[in-house]
């Protein structure tokens, strides 16, 4: 048995319109339509839906905010 996943609650701000349709590959499962589940400053927040981990990328988009 893997050691139970406690999954990390990241506080995350609503990401604008124009960025929801992100998508970013899993860095675990490989999952290519990661879609985005929020932002912390620039960084905006993927979630995956198949293995449930959460990870962030740096918005490729600075200028915007
Ligand atoms: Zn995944």
């Amino acid at each position: 048995m893997p050691r139970r996943y406690t999954p990390i609650q990241l506080k995350v701000q609503p990401v604008p319109v124009q960025m929801q349709a992100e998508t970013a590959p899993c860095p675990q499962c490989r999952e290519h339509d990661v879609r985005v589940l929020g932002r912390i400053g620039l960084r905006l927040v993927f979630r995956c839906d198949r293995c449930r981990v959460q990870f962030h990328r740096a918005a490729s988009h600075a200028g915007m905010y």
